[in-house]
């Protein structure tokens, strides 16, 4: 039976036949609370104007949503947490309890 070999996106190194790695999913949404803090001013209006012409193209949609999967090695996938969250985890998890 031939299997794909693995790689980790990150680094590059390849995973090891039977060896663990994981599947990242990232979904990156945008948000808005509603709360506007300024009075637009005219200008501000047409920067407004013009982002909502941007919005209508195909990068701007990844402004708004992006959706990320990629395999990393265990080092890889430790660092990309730590990046993100680091000691917050722990915290999250053990707020659960
Ligand atoms: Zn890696």
């Amino acid at each position: 039976m031939e299997t794909k070999r693995k790689i980790c996106f990150s680094c590059g190194n390849r995973i090891p036949e039977g060896g663990i790695y994981y599947n990242i999913e990232l979904k990156i949404t945008s948000g808005f609370d509603g709360i506007i803090n300024e009075r637009p001013s005219p200008q501000r209006i047409r920067d407004i104007l013009k982002s909502l012409e941007d919005l209508m193209s195909i990068e701007a949609e990844e402004d708004v949503f992006k959706e990320i999967q990629i395999e990393l090695c265990k080092s890889c996938k430790d660092k990309l947490i730590s990046t993100l969250v680091g000691e917050r985890i722990d915290q999250s998890i053990s707020d659960k309890n």
